[in-house]
């Protein structure tokens, strides 16, 4: 199996990274990853470069956190995939399968929406994974739940809190959504144990080619730390939330949620007596 990193922030391009592009390869390829996802945060989200910028020259200092860790994985022979994160409401997805090119091919990006992202990362052969549903953070006002045109949803992001990956997991249950997993790392003192991430038969040839994967429906296996949801109480949410049906957007009552979840853990029978039951049983289920 070939083990890679889904979703990572620099310090060049992510104006909440920590740890320069450069310095991830050899950390990861040390950790037995074969490859990593350089997520960098994108125009309307926690980007670093200027927004007043024009086009070309955001395009050029937005690339830079991924183009300095492909240098330094080029120099060790170990692959570094180009991804973005992107950010509307609070609902933050994963791009995969596009490059630079597309994105001064689009200048209209400022002003995308979610179903122009989709639309026009599909038509470049990407891919869009919307990232950690069910995040509960101050910079959050409303889960928004956007089910429909993505490839699937981040089911385990380590960076969350247990009770946050266990919703979401509950949520790809509900609507046969495909889960990946990945660590959200924007600082390298973070890797470690808890990290998370996907595994693959095939070595993922570059970032289209995962796309390409996730289009047809072939679903990554997913790695994560099982202590993750050791001694978890009851899953809540608290944040009101919106989900997107048939391109309209309705509210989504906390207790149809918690319908999902009660549900999950039923289905996981004398596995759902403990949170890490459920999630293994969820995990199966989802095939992943
Ligand atoms: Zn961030
Ligand atoms: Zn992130």
């Amino acid at each position: 199996m070939y083990r890679y990193e889904t979703h990572l922030h620099t310090v060049e391009s992510s104006a909440c990274g920590v740890t320069p592009g450069s310095e991830y390869p050899a950390i990861f390829k040390s950790r037995g990853y074969d490859g990593i996802f350089i997520t960098d945060h994108f125009f309307h989200g926690n980007t670093r470069p200027s927004r007043e910028l024009p086009w070309p020259e955001y395009v050029d200092a937005y690339t830079k956190g991924y183009e300095e860790a492909k240098k330094a994985g080029d120099a060790i022979g170990f692959k570094v995939f180009f991804g973005i994160e992107e950010n509307f409401s609070g609902d933050e997805y994963l791009i995969y399968g596009v490059d630079k090119a597309f994105l001064l091919a689009h200048p209209d990006i400022p002003h995308w929406t979610r179903e122009e992202m989709i639309s026009w990362v599909h038509a470049a052969g990407g891919a869009v994974i919307q990232a950690h549903p069910f995040r509960d953070r101050p910079y959050i006002k409303m889960i928004h739940l956007h089910p429909e045109g993505i490839e699937g949803i981040e089911g385990i992001n380590t960076a969350n809190t247990a009770n946050d990956n266990l919703a979401a997991l509950c949520y790809a249950l509900r609507h046969h959504l495909l889960i990946q997993a990945g660590s959200d790392t924007h600082d390298k003192a973070k890797i470690g144990e808890m990290n998370g991430g996907i595994l693959c038969e095939q070595p993922i040839t570059s970032s289209r080619d995962y796309a390409a994967r996730l289009r047809s429906g072939e679903k990554p296996r997913i790695f994560y730390p099982e202590a993750l949801f050791a001694d978890m109480p009851g899953v809540q949410v608290h944040l009101p939330a919106e989900i997107c049906r048939d391109n309209r957007w309705e509210p989504l009552p906390t207790e149809e949620i918690m319908n999902w979840i009660a549900a999950a853990g039923a289905q996981a029978g004398e596995a759902g007596n403990q949170p890490e039951g459920i999630v293994r049983q969820i995990i199966t289920r989802l095939g992943a």
